[in-house]
């Protein structure tokens, strides 16, 4: 076994697991953490300047030739919490079998974590300085929306630094992810949808449940929840989905290829092929709104005098929180149906495809040879959308090859990364940080 699988062994048998409710973790995983990554990484911890972010984020600053383009590059150490499904391996052992390594975080996030560190530990026992200087933020409660990375973002604020580019979770080297396609697309994301929360609340009298009068409380909101239901907004197509289709499309096989190349030539049918093809491929083309929980009365036998709705609503590039609580206000169509907001959160601006996305497409193409390199706009939320208050560019890409199984074990079971493709990660990091300009 080599020196850098075991490493990622060892942090994967740390069970860093982020919950709401901070007083519940297990605080002595966090700090066996830190004290493992010490331990493996002596260089990083000696050569670097280490700042806290947050209770156990860690915010590190290797000083470069030039402080004039400093590049952050992100992981998160926490992982989610183990919840049923049957695992071929226990999730915190930290097994190896056949060349592939098991266990929770081995997807999300913790190898993309190890190999920056060993990629980073590499270049100083060669006694590389990079370029620029490079900050690398690991953050601590990336899974429960906590406050490392925001830390992060006001320490990097309050020194004045700008990042030329940051590069965090979240596309991988992709296989299965086009239709008609067997090479991989190493999605890089350039943006993300907005994650907002809504609660829909009718106020009635309540009383006994032999009694009842018509258009209660449950039934009242259980109208506005089919009504929304049945409403959908206005579609767009985003820029980076049609790069994305244009440079997949000609890969794809016959007869795919022709119907994806023409589409991709004009965004209205694009968008509209999009919508057809079943709510995965329509999530990215509008906001989506799903009713997720529910309560009434806590009786059987009591009428609810109060009813409520959660709604979580993921806002579309282009559209904004004011739009989406709009619409679920024309959908609803009732003033009895109060609305409240619970989160807001906005879709983030764009990165633009230029210089520094294309250092992340040339180390792809020396590493990956066969994978073509395109942008996408992400589903999911990462620690990411707080550095565009400070960076123009923020890219969300994991340098290992995944397939479609793999990234169905994300947050479920049997969550696994071949050696092969962790080892080439820790070399994409390293042609990463020689690379930079
Ligand atoms: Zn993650």
């Amino acid at each position: 076994m080599s020196s850098e699988v075991e490493t990622l062994q060892a942090l994967l048998r740390i069970p860093t697991v982020s919950t709401r409710d901070a007083d519940a973790w297990d605080h002595e995983a966090f700090a066996a953490f830190h004290a493992e990554l010490s331990e493996r990484f002596p260089l990083l911890h000696t050569k670097l300047e280490l700042t806290r972010a947050g209770r156990y984020g860690l915010l590190f600053r290797w000083p470069g030739a030039s402080a004039d383009r400093p590049v952050v590059l992100m992981a998160h150490m926490d992982v989610v919490p183990v919840e049923g499904g049957q695992w071929t391996h226990p999730p915190f052992a930290g097994i190896v079998e056949d060349g592939v390594i098991w266990g929770r975080g081995t997807l999300d996030d913790k190898a993309s974590l190890v190999a920056i560190c060993l990629a980073v530990e590499d270049l100083l026992a060669a006694g590389h300085v990079p370029a620029q200087d490079v900050w690398l933020s690991f953050g601590s409660d990336e899974e429960v929306a906590g406050q490392a990375a925001p830390a992060a973002v006001e320490e990097l604020r309050r020194r004045g630094v700008e990042p030329w580019f940051v590069l965090d979770e979240g596309g991988a080297v992709a296989y299965d992810a086009f239709p008609g396609v067997t090479e991989p697309i190493a999605v890089v994301g350039v943006t993300e949808k907005g994650i907002t929360s809504l609660e829909l609340r009718v106020e009635g009298r309540g009383g006994h449940a032999s009694t009842p009068s018509k258009l209660g409380p449950t039934a009242r909101l259980a109208r506005a929840i089919t009504r929304l239901d049945r409403s959908a907004m206005p579609a767009s197509m985003p820029e980076a989905t049609l790069a994305l289709f244009r440079r997949a499309a000609p890969l794809a096989a016959q007869p795919m290829r022709s119907v994806l190349t023409a589409a991709s030539r004009v965004p209205a049918l694009l968008t509209r092929l999009l919508l057809a093809a079943g709510p995965e491929p329509a999530a990215m083309v509008r906001s989506t709104f799903a009713v997720t929980t529910l309560s009434g009365s806590p009786s059987l036998n009591v009428v609810a005098a109060s009813a409520t709705a959660g709604v979580n609503i993921r806002v579309m590039i282009g559209d904004t929180v004011s739009d989406v609580v709009e619409h679920v206000r024309r959908a609803v169509n009732d003033d009895k149906v109060q609305i409240r907001i619970i989160d807001a959160g906005e879709p983030s601006p764009s990165s633009p495809v230029d210089e520094a996305f294309d250092l992340l497409s040339a180390a792809t193409a020396r590493h990956f040879p066969e994978a073509v390199t395109a942008p996408y706009v992400m589903m999911a939320a990462t620690d990411a959308r707080h550095f565009t208050a400070i960076s123009r560019r923020v890219y969300r890409f994991t340098p290992f090859e995944m397939t479609k199984a793999q990234r169905e074990a994300i947050h479920s079971h049997d969550e696994h990364l071949h050696v092969s493709a962790f080892l080439k990660g820790v070399a994409w990091y390293g042609t990463l940080l020689r690379s930079l300009p």
